[in-house]
């Protein structure tokens, strides 16, 4: 079975992220231009936290919140859940399975070096299961 790095070649190493006190407004702004559903709230090298879509549903929307006077750090999660880019893609699904979380940032000796999404992670899987069953099929002849 591969590895996460294995999808971070396809997918590439970009991390979209934001500092603590960027207004929620401009977070989201950023989600929508780079059609992400996840920021990781830097503060120089080092991630502080997680801001998802499903935090602006629970903790703005549902909360009464306004997006422009909220900063990311009261609304994000921490500490942050992270794999290495040598965990397996099966390991890494049954983390977020566990913690009921889609969004995994991935580290090499505690540097980020990316993040996946549980669709980047279930999307490899299906590929590599279509081209092996391809595979098997030419070997038995079925096509
Ligand atoms: P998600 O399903 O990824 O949108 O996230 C659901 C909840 O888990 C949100 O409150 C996120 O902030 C939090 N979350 C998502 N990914 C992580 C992570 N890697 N580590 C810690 N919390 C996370």
């Amino acid at each position: 079975m591969a590895a996460v790095c294995e999808v971070l070649k396809e997918k590439g190493n970009e991390v979209i992220g934001v500092g603590p006190t960027t207004p929620v407004y401009e977070a989201i702004e950023k989600m929508v231009e780079h059609n992400c559903g996840s920021l990781l709230v830097m503060e120089d090298d080092d991630i502080t936290g997680i801001f998802t879509e499903r935090d602006y549903l629970r903790k703005i929307a549902l909360q009464g919140r306004t997006s422009h006077d909220t900063a990311v750090q009261e609304v994000m999660t921490s500490p942050v859940v992270v794999c290495e880019s040598g965990t397996e893609i099966d390991e890494a699904l049954a983390m977020m399975t566990d913690r009921r979380i889609r969004h995994l940032p991935v580290v090499e000796e505690g540097r980020l070096v990316g993040i996946v999404s549980i669709g980047d992670l279930v999307k490899y899987k299906t590929r590599e299961q279509e081209f092996r069953i391809g595979y098997l099929e030419d070997y038995i002849g079925a096509r």
